[in-house]
């Protein structure tokens, strides 16, 4: 039953992969991430509305803890945090204080906390269910190990200390996931109410901004390639008896 921890793992390294390719490749190699983007809002929207939420209601005032992670979120990333984007920085001339970096950290990683609760909470749930949420984690994993890294560069920090922020946000989903490994059976589906909540506005209000501020049909398009993506996923994994 140790699952939850090899999707949290393989997430966690997926952030520490991002954030290596900022520090490394050459930006112009970098477009297909933004593909990922697209297709990660799409697919996390999907398991949200179709899975967690309903998985989650059946304990008492869950569309209340679904609030509290949508703007819990909200609160980190966008009012203690300055502004960012998810995806490169280009609001350099807002990050130029060191501390700026460290901020977005923090920001991000209350998100990615959550990351690992989702995949961990799923497979608590059922192994289908952790494996699909651990795929939503999954594709949008290298666009936002990208990102921290891409602010902490801005904001005037070493490419070591990009690397080590990447990684941080992957320690930070494990430690979700190990976290929500511990918490009591009947308390399960307050986590995964929580983390619905992130995950609705990581994609709705973090990544579809982004996908239509790049432009381009074919990246809009993309999004509804995520829906597919879950749509398969889901019939491929219930035929494994999963729900
Ligand atoms: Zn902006
Ligand atoms: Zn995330």
């Amino acid at each position: 039953m140790l699952a939850y921890l090899v999707f949290a793992a393989a997430a966690a390294a997926a952030d520490l992969a991002g954030a290596a390719l900022v520090t490394t490749a050459h930006r112009r190699g970098l477009a297909p991430l933004r593909y990922c983007v697209a297709a990660g809002a799409g697919f996390m929207l999907a398991a949200a509305f179709v899975r967690m939420l309903p998985e989650s209601a059946h304990v008492p005032h869950a569309f209340l803890f679904v609030l509290f992670g949508y703007f819990g979120v909200h609160l980190f990333e966008h009012t203690v945090a300055p502004h960012f984007h998810f995806g490169e920085e280009v609001h350099p001339e807002a990050l130029l204080r060191p501390s700026a970096g460290y901020l977005a950290l923090l920001g991000l990683g209350v998100h990615t906390l959550f990351d690992g609760v989702a995949i961990a909470a799923g497979f608590r749930i059922a192994p289908a269910l952790g494996a699909l949420l651990a795929m939503a984690v999954f594709l949008h994993k290298v666009p936002e190990g990208f990102t921290i890294a891409s602010i902490m560069l801005a904001g005037g920090h070493t490419r070591a200390a990009a690397l080590g922020a990447g990684a941080l946000l992957g320690v930070l989903t494990v430690a979700g996931a190990l976290a929500t490994s511990l918490i009591a059976e009947h308390h399960v589906g307050y986590a995964l109410a929580l983390s619905a909540g992130v995950t609705i506005y990581v994609a709705a209000s973090d990544l579809i901004p982004e996908v239509n501020r790049e432009g381009g049909p074919a990246l809009g398009w993309t999004v509804f390639g995520g829906l597919v993506l879950f749509t398969a996923m889901d019939w491929l994994l219930a035929g494994f008896g999963g729900h």
